[in-house]
């Protein structure tokens, strides 16, 4: 069946659905294809935290009434290292905060949206077969096989790849086309979400010769863990009881108690700095992990993904009504925020984790910076700065 769209969405990750409704907004159509069913893509366990720029972003799409009702927010994190938790305070160092928010809330509120404003049909989940062509004219076409089986060709004025890491749109680019940057890092993150209330009031990053720790949390009741663990891993040689053990020696800290619970899920996450660019090739626009890829020791995954689209939506509304600017400044404005975030991330990873087989002066570096970024207000603003998150561009929400 062939039909028509203004803009083929790829993908209903954050990125996406975010985009479709910025789009709505602005009174442009879409068609957002999605491979998994709502009910996986509402369960997928990933990211928690929101830069203030994401709240407010999010707040401006009207799309805030559960986050601000349920979302919990942090004024800091703790460092911990070399037998002493320190605290990083956001708010006396940059007035801003962020907010503790599961990415799983964050798309039930999106899919919620576009479906109300939409109708039913606004997201077509479990599609089969999605391909996308023509790239590189004024009609590029998105294909899919709909969930009752019918064979859609849909010709659109763009196509935005929010399909995430392991998606179609990139891989449709001709490879001399990109130039891809990257690094897979020798450890991996053991993950877990645990029915049992946190054990502390912030986040608090542990670094420990047995490998780093990050005690986070989704809501006051449920809590989420992680361990450094190496990249070949075996989930099955880590029952519950034995990552509890490991989790409490590495936050152990005198008359602190990690309060162990059920395990409500758990896996493993390879480490990897990723940047493809351009973001953009002719009338296809990548957004979000579709074109990048930081290690979630910042915290920047899902607020870069947000982000992006923060630019694309106007960018595409310009492009569509003869105005080409920022749909041409697409991919240098969205890669410089990509860029700094891609070196907070590593920054944090290798300041945290520990190398296997490192010689010995890594450790004794790594507490020289914790301790410098603990005890300098000048270090510690600067953590705190990018955590919390630059500015969008004020032209985003233009
Ligand atoms: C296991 C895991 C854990 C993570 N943990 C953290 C964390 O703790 N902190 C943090 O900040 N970040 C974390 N991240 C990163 C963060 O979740 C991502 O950066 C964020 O999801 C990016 O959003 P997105 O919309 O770009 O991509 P995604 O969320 O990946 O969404 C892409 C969507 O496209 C769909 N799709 C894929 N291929 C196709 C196709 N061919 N056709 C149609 N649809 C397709 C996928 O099913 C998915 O729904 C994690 C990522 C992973 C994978």
């Amino acid at each position: 069946m062939r039909t028509r769209t203004q803009v083929g969405i790829v993908g209903a990750g954050p990125a996406g659905l975010l985009l479709s409704h910025l789009l709505a907004q602005r009174g442009i159509d879409s068609v957002l294809i999605e491979i998994r069913s709502r009910e996986y893509c509402e369960a997928r366990q990933r990211a928690g935290v929101l830069e203030a720029g994401s709240v407010a972003l999010l707040r401006a799409a009207g799309l805030a009434g559960r986050l601000d009702r349920h979302g919990i927010e942090h004024g800091g994190i703790y460092l911990q290292f070399g037998g002493e938790r320190r605290h990083i305070d956001f708010r006396d160092l940059t007035g801003k905060t962020v907010t503790v928010y599961a990415q799983t809330e964050v798309v039930r509120d999106l899919i919620a949206r576009r479906i109300t404003d939409g109708g039913a049909g606004a997201i077509q989940f479990s599609v089969t077969s999605p391909q996308v062509a023509d790239l590189d004219t004024d009609r590029p076409v998105l294909r899919y096989t709909s969930q009752d089986g019918v064979r859609y060709e849909v010709s659109c004025d763009a196509i935005a790849g929010c399909d995430g890491f392991h998606g179609i749109c990139r891989t449709a680019v001709p490879a001399d086309a990109l130039t891809i940057v990257e690094r897979g890092y020798p450890y991996a993150w053991l993950g877990i979400l645990a029915d049992v209330p946190p054990s502390t009031d912030e986040l608090i990053y542990a670094h420990h010769a047995r490998g780093f720790a990050l005690h986070s949390l989704r809501t006051p009741a449920v809590s989420r863990l992680y361990l450094q663990v190496s990249p070949d891993e075996d989930i099955a040689s880590w029952p519950d009881e034995r990552i509890w053990a490991e989790l409490s020696e590495r936050f152990a800290l005198p008359g602190w108690t990690l309060r162990p619970g059920p395990v409500l899920d758990k896996s493993i996450t390879p480490m990897r700095s990723f940047v493809s660019a351009p973001m953009r090739y002719g009338r296809l626009f990548l957004a979000g992990d579709a074109a990048h890829i930081v290690p979630p020791t910042g915290a920047k995954g899902l607020n870069l993904a947000l982000a992006d689209v923060a630019y694309l939506a106007p960018a595409l509304d310009g492009l569509l009504h003869g105005r080409p600017d920022k749909a041409e400044a697409y991919s240098e404005t969205c890669l410089q925020r990509v860029w700094r975030a891609t070196h907070f991330s590593w920054w944090m990873t290798t300041m945290l984790h520990r190398t296997p087989g490192a010689d010995d002066l890594e450790a004794p570096l790594q507490l020289a910076q914790l301790r410098y970024t603990t005890t300098s207000r000048a270090a510690a603003t600067s953590l705190a700065e990018n955590y919390t998150g630059l500015p969008l561009n004020a032209d985003s929400a233009a």
